[in-house]
């Protein structure tokens, strides 16, 4: 089955962008959406699939940012919406529980079979990657008995009550959003180009504050992002995340592995963590998994889900029956069309593209998979340069490109395509980024 359905994958402009169209649905946005829920383009969709988005206007737009890396499998894969339109004919909803259906046992079964956790699982779903983070702390606080929590510096875990204070930044996710949530702890994480420290150095600081600040017998989980996704796409140093896995299970903590964004296939792997044999005790998991629909989940050890009292876990639409048959669809999709090798293979090109296109304003290419970033800072510094990445980042979605920025200090670009995007597309857009940089 084509990835890509009848709309056609090449970038036009009929309009400067945005168009006539998008401009009257931005005036009505302003008079009826708050000023609080921003966009990224005022570009409003019209269809999508595989590597474009078309807008109201009939401008088709290389599409390198997925809605934030969940249309793995595009925005219209045929399998999705088939199983879609197949689910929503039947019953759109029942609430799990209260009369269960099989498209949720199912879902968590494949969770369960490709979760990098060895022995026996389970998986509880919800609709948001907050949800699924919040129900992590819930499991892990019920199963050890303890309170503390702590996340790492640049985590980005959500913007509910509790998992803004799991979250790093301030501007734009917790200002004027106080207080947070109690017995949340921030320690220093791995951050190879701005700490210099090798990944067990980076580590010992970790584990220092761990139990200097906190204390294992008060902790009961450390949550982190294998990559750190909002934070700037940092890849921790090699060693940090399995000594501080180490440490956890040595000290009786839950190592809690937020893959909401890292995980289902974006970086070549089902999960973020296999890159180093990590084995967390929980793991999270949403954008990606339903190629659109919104769907999480926490997937952990039995011993440690099933800790909770029945009705202890819930939620009216957890697990939404359209969405997990959106889900099971995009699991068959990655298998069927190997896009975790497509993901690598997206990796590969953005590697070239910038090793052939190299500047001294790029201090670094990182990132694993089709989950890839620059960092951008003045000359011969490291010096984040949030400007130039704003202007360039608006220079480029001039052209009729989607691209997302990150990064704590402003100055990162992510690079986020649909696994089913066209390699011409994908280097038609990173072109627009170097011909953006050279010309800023
Ligand atoms: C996006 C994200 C979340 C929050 O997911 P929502 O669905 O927006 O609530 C949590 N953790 C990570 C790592 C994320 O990238």
């Amino acid at each position: 089955m084509s990835s890509t359905p009848d709309l056609e994958q090449s970038r036009h402009l009929a309009t400067a962008l945005p168009g006539p169209r998008s401009q009257a649905l931005a005036e009505r946005q302003k008079a009826a959406v708050p000023a609080g829920v921003a966009t990224t383009m005022p570009v409003y969709a019209a269809r999508a699939a595989g590597g474009i988005l078309e807008d109201v206007d009939g401008n088709r737009l290389i599409d390198l940012a997925s809605g934030i890396a969940v249309t793995s499998v595009g925005a219209a894969h045929p399998r999705v919406v088939a199983a879609v339109q197949e689910q929503v004919a039947q019953f759109t909803h029942t609430s799990f529980m209260i009369t269960p259906y099989e498209g949720y046992v199912a879902v968590a079964e494949q969770l369960d079979r490709t979760a990098p956790i060895s022995g026996q699982t389970r998986t509880a779903l919800f609709n948001s990657g907050a949800e699924a983070v919040e129900n992590a702390v819930k499991v892990a606080r019920s199963y050890t008995g303890k309170q503390a929590v702590a996340a790492f510096d640049h985590a980005y875990h959500g913007r509910t009550t509790l998992t803004m204070a799991l979250t790093a930044k301030n501007m734009p996710y917790k200002h004027h959003f106080g207080p947070f949530a109690p017995e949340i702890y921030r320690v220093p994480g791995s951050y190879p180009l701005r700490d210099g420290l090798s990944g067990a150095e980076a580590a010992q600081h970790a584990i220092s504050a761990l139990e200097k600040q906190i204390g294992a017998e008060n902790l009961a989980a450390v949550i982190m992002e294998p990559i750190q996704g909002e934070g700037g796409f940092i890849v921790p140093a090699e060693g940090f995340l399995p000594a501080v896995v180490e440490w956890c299970k040595a000290n009786d903590v839950l190592f809690i592995a937020d893959e909401v964004q890292s995980g289902v296939a974006r970086t070549g792997s089902w999960f973020a963590c296999e890159a180093e044999g990590v084995e967390p005790d929980l793991m999270t998991t949403a954008k990606g998994i339903a190629g659109g629909m919104p769907l999480s989940g926490v997937t952990g050890r039995a011993e440690v889900m099933d800790s909770v009292h029945p009705g202890g876990l819930g939620g009216t639409y957890g697990g939404n029956p359209v969405a997990t048959a959106a889900a099971l669809a995009v699991f068959e999709a990655i298998e069927d069309e190997d896009l975790l090798a497509k993901a690598t293979r997206i990796e590969q090109v953005i590697r070239e593209h910038f090793d052939q296109n190299a500047d001294d304003r790029i201090a670094e290419v990182r990132g694993r998979g089709a989950m890839m970033a620059i960092e951008l800072v003045e000359p011969g510094t490291r010096e984040p340069d949030a400007a130039l990445t704003a202007a360039v980042a608006a220079a480029v979605r001039a052209t009729g490109v989607i691209l997302l920025t990150c990064g704590t200090y402003g100055n990162v670009i992510r690079f986020l395509p649909p696994l089913t995007i066209g390699e011409d597309l994908l280097k038609e857009g990173l072109s627009e980024v170097t011909k953006a940089l050279q010309s800023a």
